[in-house]
């Protein structure tokens, strides 16, 4: 029977993306039944939210959605939709795989890092308040169980996925309460994996040997605040936003999505890379036990990144999104 799997094609770009790797995911036979449904600024006006309760509903009940970019509407009062569905689903792990591929301009070789940020907590769980008019205060939140929770998730995607090494990224040097406890829940999780090796470093450091031995590190845990950096300097690292897919991963559900934005410059253009979204379909394939069916869309990309003849601009190419998509397709 095939799986439900909510998609949300998103705004600017996200539609001509979305497409795209609907298009690959369905040739790569994966019994996929796509539930399409719209989210972000063109559902204010008719349902008051960007977010509205049906688009929530349908993931609870798939368990799985791809989504893409939805554009933030600055100054409107809206809450990000991205930052609702992490909260509202409980999307404790963001993940990203992050490899070079061929052609994809980048100043290393060899790169292969998983990064696991923790989405929860930390600075980023919104406790702050002015102190008098002349300070502000934000509270960090690091709490044992989301930790402990965040650390076995990138155990047992380490397991999972044969990795040798976990790297807990952290300050404890001099946040010693909190980043002390993220160090400590996550290397008591690491007892119960001995077979992968744990090591830790202090997050400055971890910055400047990613830009000069990239290739030496494998898996990364990072919490909240340091993992929104440092995930972006990793998509830097093997080529950019057009190349980094990501995951929203919760207990009750899960959502891939690419790491770039809605791109309104490129909208409707027939310019945008498809990479990224269909990188994040691949991700969900696998979450989905459909291996083999990854496997082929990532040899049907191998084989058009070294080819190089359906390739989108911003890889110096001159194809357009869905030809390059369609060239994928003829690929697999
Ligand atoms: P962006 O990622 O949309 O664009 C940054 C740059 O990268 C632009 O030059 C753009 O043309 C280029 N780019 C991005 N994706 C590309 C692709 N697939 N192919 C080729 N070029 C690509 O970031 P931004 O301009 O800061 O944000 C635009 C909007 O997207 C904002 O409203 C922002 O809030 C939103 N946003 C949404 C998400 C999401 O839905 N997950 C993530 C990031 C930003």
């Amino acid at each position: 029977m095939p799986i439900k799997v909510t998609l949300i094609p998103g705004d600017g770009i996200g539609p001509e993306v979305s497409t795209a790797a609907q298009n690959v995911i369905t040739a790569s036979r994966a019994p996929i039944d796509w539930e399409v449904v719209e989210a972000g600024e063109a559902c204010i006006a008719e349902y008051g939210t960007p977010l509205p309760e049906y688009v929530l509903e349908t993931i609870r009940r798939n368990k799985v959605a791809l989504k893409g970019p939805i554009t933030t509407p600055v100054g409107k009062g809206f809450r990000s939709v991205n930052v609702a569905l992490r909260q509202q689903l409980q999307l404790y792990a963001n993940v990203r795989h992050l490899r070079n591929l061929p052609n994809v301009p980048s100043r290393y070789l060899d790169v292969d890092i998983v990064v696991v940020r923790e989405n929860t907590e930390d600075l980023y769980a919104g406790i702050e308040h002015m102190v008098g008019r002349n300070a502000a205060e934000s509270i960090k939140i690091i709490t044992r169980e989301a930790t402990e929770r965040i650390g076995r998730y990138a155990f047992e995607l380490a397991r999972r996925e044969e990795r040798k090494r976990v790297t807990i990224v952290h300050k404890a040097n001099i946040m010693k309460l909190s980043d002390g406890l993220f160090l400590e829940s996550v290397r008591s999780v690491a007892r119960d994996y001995p077979e992968i090796e744990c090591d830790d470093k202090i997050v400055d450091a971890m910055c400047m040997n990613l830009v000069q031995i990239p290739e030496q590190f494998d898996v990364l845990v990072l919490p909240n605040l340091y993992g929104d950096i440092v995930s972006d300097l990793v998509a830097g690292l093997v080529g950019g936003l057009g190349v980094a897919p990501g995951a929203n991963i919760g207990e009750i559900g899960a959502v891939f999505e690419a790491v770039h934005g809605s791109a309104p410059q490129i909208a409707g253009k027939n310019l945008a890379n498809p990479l990224a979204m269909i990188l994040s379909g691949v991700e969900m394939l696998k979450y989905l036990g459909f291996v083999e069916e990854a496997k082929r869309v990532e040899k049907g990309i191998e084989h058009v990144l070294r080819q190089r003849d359906y390739i989108t601009p911003d890889l110096g190419g001159e194809a357009g999104t869905q030809e390059m998509a369609t060239a994928i397709i003829e690929a697999m």
